[in-house]
């Protein structure tokens, strides 16, 4: 049978890729497995999305991002993060989605959906971006939801109901409106959330000028196929609606964590057992890397903070000793 790797890498995001590149420098054996393509998250971000880090902040490996904007967008952090990918060689499997995890005399046994796996070392970098909070309200699964925003000229001309008051609601709501939609936001709360601080004066002044509706401290309570319910402070309205574009939030795969038997603490924020030191979970020789690692908290860790994990992460396991596999 094939040698186990020294290390199996869960995830082509960001910080995926921060992992391997830090492996391979360490001349560790490792392989990335990602379900979707590179740095799938980013691919999935809205088309015109810019990063409120500066490039600096973004790069991995200490690989230059080199921007002529003061923020790099999506496109250029795609660009940028595949590049390093291809000129470091690093090894990736794209579109095949770990399944199961289980110990085996040892090392784990890695299950996906093209083949399986033996490893001494496991990092789990799978992020938060594949799985929406919903709203868990009648009308949720009709085909005019949105629980991803990409492209505002799709919208034009059209009534868009924008749910959600932090960034990507501020960025959906703006551009919809800039490319000739008629938007109403419904925001829970009775302020605007978090919000990069060169968007959020925009979305007040176009709110107080009226031409972007916002309803605070009002919830959406259904969807139907022309209109939509908004209960308000001031009571129930009915609103004529074509699309609604639910920007309130994602949420880990706990249950991806849970299966494999990581362990989460009990609260409400679900956090996935680890020691910050090491980034080793409750399971030997299983670490976590990057947003991961922050649970329902998922604005705590991103790019900027926790590209160090891959460091941390790869020191941990060349300082135990390559040739000492983890006592599973
Ligand atoms: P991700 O990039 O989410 O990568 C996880 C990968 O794991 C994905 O490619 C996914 O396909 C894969 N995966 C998941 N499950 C499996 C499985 N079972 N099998 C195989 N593969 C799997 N951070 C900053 O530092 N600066 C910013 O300016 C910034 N702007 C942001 C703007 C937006 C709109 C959002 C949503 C986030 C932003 N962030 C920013 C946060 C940061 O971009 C992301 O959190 C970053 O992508 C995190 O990297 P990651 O590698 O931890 O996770």
């Amino acid at each position: 049978m094939d040698k186990p790797l020294d290390i199996l890498i869960i995830g082509a995001g960001p910080i995926g890729l921060a992992c391997g590149l830090e492996a391979q420098r360490t001349g560790l054996d490792y392989l990335i497995i990602d379900k979707g393509t590179l740095v799938n998250s980013i691919y999935n971000y809205p088309l015109n999305m810019t990063f409120f880090s500066t490039s600096d902040r973004l790069e991995i490996g200490g690989i230059p991002f080199v921007s002529i904007h003061p923020k790099p967008n999506r496109m250029e952090a795609m660009e940028y993060y595949r590049r390093v990918a291809d000129s470091q060689h690093l090894k990736v499997h794209l579109f095949e989605e770990v399944q199961q995890m289980e110990p085996e005399g040892g090392i784990y046994r890695i299950s996906t959906s093209k083949g399986e796996y033996r490893a001494r070392h496991v990092i789990i970098a799978v992020g938060f971006y594949g799985i929406p909070n919903m709203l868990h309200i009648p009308g949720e699964d009709l085909p005019k939801v949105r629980h991803y925003y990409f492209d505002p000229h799709y919208y034009f001309r059209q009534k868009v109901v924008v749910v959600g008051a932090n960034n990507s609601s501020a960025d959906a709501a703006l551009e919809t409106w800039r490319k000739g939609a008629d938007v109403t936001m419904v925001v829970r709360e009775p302020t605007l959330g978090r919000i990069k601080y060169w968007t959020k004066p925009d979305l007040e002044n176009r709110i107080k000028e009226g031409s972007i509706k916002c309803y605070f401290s009002s919830r959406l309570t259904e969807i139907r196929e022309g209109e939509v319910d908004i209960q308000t402070p001031e009571g129930n309205i009915t609103l004529e609606n074509d699309f609604v574009l639910a920007m309130t939030g994602y949420q880990p795969d706990f249950s991806f964590l849970e299966k494999i038997g990581v362990m989460l603490s009990d609260d409400n924020k679900r956090y996935p057992q680890h020691d910050p030191e090491t980034m080793e979970t409750n399971l030997p020789g299983v670490y976590l890397a990057g947003v991961i690692c922050g649970g329902m908290d998922t604005h705590v860790w991103f790019i900027e903070n926790s590209r160090e994990h891959a460091v941390k992460i790869v020191k941990h396991i060349s300082e135990a000793g390559k040739a000492q596999p983890p006592q599973v």
